[in-house]
């Protein structure tokens, strides 16, 4: 099917909830990636799983955007259907035991933590900082401060291609570091909605917790354009830490930096390309590697139309062409 005739098919059944060729990077938080072939906006949980159950018969091809601030959209956009997540309902039982709150995927998560704490209600204050959907955050187990999605997560309502609409328990979708059984289904599994364990607290001492996480964040990262943390921290260390000891802060490819206050952080300074944060991606998992022997696992998750040698180069296992034994750079500091 043409993209063209995709369009025009969903467009019957979803109206002007269709665009065609709509370009993502307004979508991102790092503000880069081309155009989808067909987005199409859900406003509800329910409008998500009725698109979901139509593509999947359809056999379209599709992938579900929150926030768009853990993807590296492609410059050459997306292939198919892109999922715009804009369901914002969310529901708190505070009077429950312990206290509650339910919110549809498309939920901003941070601005939920803050609406918890102003009620009194304590246990995500962790994510206040975070952006991006409930959704998002479920799917990669975000985490901060010491607190993660798997600690808090009472039951995920998700709706899966073959097995239909479920509720399930954190221990069911095998939560690790940014990691979770939800990653490795892809797009065969939707999460609709989410509920979370709270607690009771003085809105004072909430507030105070909140107060100095933002204040730890606002010294530690910088602000701009950007995708949060580029690669996950190796096992004992920091990302971060090894990126800058390898002499990587402040490097440039275009308009795309990694940056001089947290190295694991790259700012998009304006009209950087997706493919120069590739690049700097690139530069520092394999300086890295020479330096220190350790190979930085992403963090981000690429999306759309890359190279397959481009994915394989910064997603694959280890990023040395062929099987030559790594090169290391001796220098002080190196292993
Ligand atoms: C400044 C900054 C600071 C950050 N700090 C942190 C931090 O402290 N801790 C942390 O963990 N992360 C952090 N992040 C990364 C990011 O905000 C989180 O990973 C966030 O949870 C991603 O949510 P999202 O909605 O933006 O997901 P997206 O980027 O939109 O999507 C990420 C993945 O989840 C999938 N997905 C999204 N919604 C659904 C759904 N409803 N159903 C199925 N799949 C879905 C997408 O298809 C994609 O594969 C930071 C990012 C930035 C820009």
């Amino acid at each position: 099917m043409t993209d063209l005739a995709l369009y025009e098919r969903l467009q019957r059944f979803f109206g002007d909830r269709v665009q065609r060729k709509a370009l993502l990077a307004p979508y991102t938080s790092a503000r880069v990636g081309g155009p989808a072939d067909v987005l199409i906006t859900v406003r509800s949980a329910r409008e998500l799983a009725l698109v979901a159950r139509r593509l999947w018969a359809w056999e379209v091809p599709f992938w579900v955007l929150g926030g768009g601030s853990n993807v590296l959209v492609a410059d050459e956009g997306v292939r198919g259907v892109v999922v715009l997540n804009r369901s914002r309902k969310a529901a708190f039982v505070a009077s429950a035991e312990p206290p509650a709150v339910w919110a549809e995927s498309g939920v901003n998560f941070g601005s939920l933590a803050r609406r918890a704490a102003a009620l009194g209600l304590a246990g995500l204050e962790w994510a206040a900082g975070i952006p991006g959907t409930v959704g998002g955050a479920v799917v990669g187990n975000a985490g901060a401060h010491g607190g993660e999605v798997a600690a808090v997560l009472e039951m995920a309502e998700i709706l899966h291609r073959e097995r239909g609409r479920r509720f399930y328990p954190a221990e069911a979708l095998a939560f690790a570091y940014r990691e979770s059984a939800l990653k490795e289904a892809g797009s065969d599994a939707v999460v609709l909605s989410a509920t979370f364990r709270l607690r009771r607290e003085p809105p004072e001492v909430i507030q105070e917790r909140l107060q100095t996480y933002k204040a730890q964040r606002e010294r530690t990262q910088p602000p701009g354009a950007s995708m949060g943390s580029m690669f996950k921290n190796p096992p004992d260390d920091y990302a971060g830490r090894l990126i800058d000891a390898a002499g990587l802060k402040g490097t440039t490819v275009g308009d795309a930096e990694i940056s001089t206050l947290h190295a694991n952080f790259f700012v998009n300074h304006g009209s950087a390309k997706a493919q120069e944060i590739w690049a700097l991606m690139y530069l520092a998992r394999t300086t890295v590697a020479r330096k220190f022997g350790v190979w930085l696992e992403p963090e981000i998750r690429p999306v759309g139309d890359w190279p397959p040698e481009a994915l394989a180069a910064l997603f694959g296992p280890q990023a040395w062409p062929s099987d030559e034994p790594l090169p290391r750079i001796s220098e002080e500091g190196a292993a």
